[in-house]
C-alpha cells in the first residue's frame, strides 16, 4: 500500500457507494430511517472533493482527511463511526508505504475506534459484524501478500454481512425494532463489505 493506492481506495469506495446507494437506502428503510445510502454518498463525495489535488505525504494522510470529512459531513451514526475508523487508520499509517502487516494493524485500529465510539459487540448487527471477520481474514492472509489479504478480507466481510440477516439488532436505530429487526441484512455491515471489496479491487491492480 502506498499513497497512490490509498487515494485509489477512497475513490473506489466513493464509486461503490454511488453504485449501491439505492440498495443501502432500501436496507436502511427496512430497519432504520432510509438514509444510509444518501449519508454515505454525501460523505464520500465530500471526501473526494477534500482529496482533490492533495499530494499526501503518507498513506495515512489521505485516510485521515477522509475520516475528518466523513465526521463533518455525515449526520447519521455511520459518519462518526466510519470517520473515526478512517482517522484511526490514518494515524496508524504514518509512512509513505505500508506492508500487509502494517495495513492489518491499521484495520485493527479502525475497528477499535468503531467499537470505542459505538460500543457494539460482534453479533449486535452493525458494522462490527463485517469489519471483525474482515480484519481476521486480512491478518491471516497478510503473510501471502497485500492483494491476497485484501481479497480474503472482502470475502469475509461479505460473509459477515450476510450473517447479520438472522441477528436481532442491539445497537443503533434498528435496535428500536427489537425482534422485528430479525430477517433483514444490516445496512452498515453492507457498506463495510463494499469498503473491503473496494480495497480488494484496487489492490489487485
Ligand atoms: P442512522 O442510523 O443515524 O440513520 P446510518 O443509517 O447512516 O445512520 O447508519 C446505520 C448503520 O450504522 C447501521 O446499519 C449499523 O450498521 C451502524 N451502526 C449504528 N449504530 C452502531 C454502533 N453503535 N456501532 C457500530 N455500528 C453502528
Ligand atoms: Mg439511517
Ligand atoms: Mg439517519
Amino acid at each position: 500500500m502506498d499513497t497512490t493506492l490509498a487515494l485509489a481506495w477512497v475513490r473506489e469506495i466513493a464509486s461503490a457507494v454511488e453504485e449501491h446507494e439505492a440498495q443501502l437506502t432500501e436496507l436502511d428503510s427496512a430497519i432504520g430511517d432510509g438514509d444510509h445510502g444518501s449519508n454515505l454518498r454525501r460523505g464520500f463525495t465530500a471526501a473526494l472533493a477534500a482529496l482533490d489535488g492533495l499530494d499526501p505525504a503518507s498513506v495515512g494522510a489521505a485516510l485521515s482527511r477522509t475520516g475528518t470529512t466523513l465526521i463533518s459531513k455525515v449526520g447519521g451514526a455511520s459518519g462518526p463511526l466510519y470517520g473515526s475508523a478512517f482517522r484511526a487508520m490514518g494515524t496508524a499509517l504514518p509512512g509513505e508505504r505500508a506492508d500487509a502487516a502494517e495495513f492489518g494493524a491499521a484495520l485493527a485500529a479502525g475497528l477499535a475506534a468503531i467499537r470505542r465510539l459505538g460500543a457494539a459487540e460482534p453479533g449486535d448487527k452493525t458494522i462490527v459484524d463485517a469489519w471483525t471477520p474482515a480484519l481476521a481474514a486480512f491478518e491471516l492472509a497478510a503473510p501471502t501478500g497485500f492483494a491476497a489479504a485484501a481479497e480474503a478480507a472482502a470475502g469475509a466481510a461479505e460473509q459477515g454481512m450476510r450473517d447479520t440477516v438472522p441477528l436481532q439488532a442491539r445497537k443503533g436505530r434498528a435496535s428500536y425494532l427489537g425482534p422485528r429487526s430479525i430477517g433483514h441484512q444490516d445496512p452498515g455491515a453492507t457498506s463495510t463489505a463494499l469498503l473491503f471489496r473496494a480495497l480488494a479491487r484496487v489492490a489487485e491492480k
